[in-house]
Order: structure tokens, then sequence, then C-alpha cells
């Protein structure tokens, strides 16, 4: 099923809804405990699943697998992410066939970072320069067989001052077929909220979903948003500073931090959630916990067939 089918219901029904992120992990036995830990994670209820395309497509077979897997045993929708520079035609090609052959229905296209952190890409004949290229390969090779989604920068892609452009841009992705947008992280809401109006100013009337990283530990934290270049507010900075050695407190500051922005977000009409879980299950759940959107946590528990998949892995 399309996920932009089941967020337009979720949102006509006002019904808060939440995905989740996972990558492929690099070991056997990480495979082996992400397939342990997305059954237990099914009893959170999310809308659906995103799983993640290493640079260059050298996931693109256990990405696929993992989509795969979600939807035949755990009954839960996969959204693929595919990337589109660095990554052969021929394997782009493949990866989609195979998709659609799987069952797989959402693809979430992006362009993929640049080697070695250049800025200019000079795609060989016949291959893809920008997102909305993928998408429009997409929807023409395809039709209206997939939803795609596409990334989307509160921030800007690359630097601040391209929000404007940016916006531009992703309206260009959603002209070119995308149904919805996915969010980078971010943690100033009142920006990410300015940022929503200005797309719709813009004339995006796609589905937008809030990406939502909780803070699992100072450095990884630091790290990352230096990485994206995210605005996290002095307030933050200034409570981790006491506790930045403290991982458990930093990992509960930081589920008190997202439920703030959820509630916030819920406030402001945006009641959708994806959540970057990094592999990890504790904060999400403590987030949906906390926020009661879990009715039954009685029921959270491996599913019985979770436990042979991982049993046949091993
Ligand atoms: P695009 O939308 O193509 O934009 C790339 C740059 O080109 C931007 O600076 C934009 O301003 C510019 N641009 C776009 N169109 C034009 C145009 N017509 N003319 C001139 N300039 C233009 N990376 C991975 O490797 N694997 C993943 O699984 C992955 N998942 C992600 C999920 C989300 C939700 C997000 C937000 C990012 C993800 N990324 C992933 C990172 C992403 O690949 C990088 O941020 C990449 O640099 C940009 O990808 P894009 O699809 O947004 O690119």
């Amino acid at each position: 099923m399309k996920i932009v089918d089941k967020i337009l219901k979720a949102e006509e029904e006002n019904r808060p809804y939440w995905s989740f992120e996972y990558f492929p992990p690099k070991t056997q036995q990480g495979v082996v405990n992400l397939y342990d830990r997305i059954g237990r994670m099914y009893n959170l209820g999310p809308l659906f699943i995103d799983v993640t395309w290493r640079w260059g497509g050298k996931s693109s077979d256990l990405t696929l697998e993992i989509c795969s897997t979600s939807q035949s045993v755990y009954g839960l929708e996969a959204n693929m992410h595919m990337t589109c520079t660095n990554t052969s035609f021929k394997l782009i090609k493949r990866a989609l066939a195979v998709a659609k052959e799987n069952g797989i229905q959402n693809i979430l296209a992006l362009r993929g970072d640049l080697p070695d952190g250049s800025t200019e890409f000079d795609p060989e004949e016949g291959e893809f320069r920008y997102a909305s290229d993928l998408v429009k390969y997409i929807r023409k090779q395809y039709g209206d067989y997939f939803c795609i989604s596409v990334a989307g920068y509160p921030e800007g892609c690359s630097s601040p001052d391209d929000v404007e452009k940016d916006i531009q841009y992703l309206k260009e992705k959603i002209d070119a077929g995308a149904d919805l947008v996915v969010t980078q992280l971010f943690y100033d809401v009142d920006l990410f909220v300015d940022w929503v109006k200005r797309c719709r100013d813009a004339g995006i009337k796609a589905p937008i979903l809030p990406g939502i990283m909780p803070i699992q530990n100072y450095n990884g934290f630091k790290r990352m948003t230096d990485l994206c270049r995210i605005k996290v507010p002095q307030e933050i900075w200034d409570n981790l500073e006491d506790i930045k050695d403290d991982d458990q407190a930093v990992k509960n500051y930081g589920i008190k931090v997202a439920v703030d922005m959820i509630k916030k977000l819920r406030a402001n009409g945006i009641i959708g959630t994806h959540f970057y879980t990094l592999n990890l299950e504790r904060s999400t759940q403590m987030i949906l916990e906390e926020l009661n959107y879990i009715p039954d946590l009685e029921a959270i528990r491996p599913l019985p067939w979770a436990q042979s998949i991982s049993d046949k892995r091993s």
C-alpha cells in the first residue's frame, strides 16, 4: 500500500501517526538484531518504516531484503531509500524492478551525498544529476505504481543561505511526481513551522513529515548536528552541559526534548513524526509512551514469527 494514502487518512482523521527509520547493519549479527528489533517495534504501531540505502548503492541488496522482509513477515509497509549519484544506472534499474517484484510500493528518491564533500557533480550520459531526475525516471518507467517521497531541508541542504532556493527545488521534485516530503532532522520547532509555512506559500501541498532524532549521547549528538549543520537552541546545549558525561541522563533528556517538540508540532497542526531511530528502540518507545500514543504496553513483545526469522539468519 502507498504510505501517502495512509498518511492522508490519518491526517483526515486528525490521528497522530509515526514512522521509524532504520539503516542496514554492517554485520550478519547486526542484521539478526535489527530483525528482532523491528519485530518488537512493530508493537509500537508505526504507520510505516524506512530503510536507508548506503552511499553509492553499497547496501542495495540488504536494503531491499530488509524492506521486503519487513513487509512479508511483519506486515509493515516499507519505504525504501534510493540514491542516484555515484550509483550505476543498471543498479537503480534493477533495484526498482526487484522492489516491484517484492511488492515494495514506496521509494524515498534521493540524490545522495557527493564524494569527498564536493559540491559539483558531472553525471555521465544517462545518469542522474538531482533527485528530481530520479523522481521523473521512476514516474516515466512505473507510472503511478510507486509512492515517491523526497527529502526536505528546513535549514537548507548545503547552507542556511539556500533555504529559499531549496524550497523551489523541493517544489520541482513534487512537480516531477513526488507524493510527500520527509525532512532532515531539526531541533528548533519555530524554525520548522515557519519553513512549512514557506513551503505551503510556495505551492507545496504534499504532506511534510518532520524528522525527529532523539538525542542518544552527547558526542554523537554534537557530531551529527555539526555534520548536518543543524541549529540547536542554546537552551538544549545549556541543559546538556551538566549531564554530558552521563549517557543515561542524556538519553532521558533527549526523550524530554523530543516529547516537547512533538507536542509543540502538534499544537501547530503537525501530527506526523518520522523517527530517526539509529536502530535503537528504547528512546522511541519511551517518547511514544510519554505521549500516550501506545494503547497497550503489555503488547510489547517479539512477534512469534520474528524469532524464527532471527533463528534462520544466525
Ligand atoms: P536534491 O534534491 O537533488 O538536492 C541536492 C542539491 O542540489 C541541493 O543543494 C539542491 O539545492 C540542489 N538542486 C536540486 N535541484 C536543483 C536544480 N534543478 N538546479 C540546481 N540545483 C539543484 N543519503 C544516503 O546516502 N542514503 C540515504 O538513505 C539517505 N536518506 C536520507 C533521508 C532523508 C529524509 C534526508 C533528508 C536525507 C537523506 N540522505 C541519504 C542524504 C541525502 O542523500 C543528501 O542530503 C544529499 O546531499 C541530497 O539529497 P537530495 O535528494 O535532497 O538532493
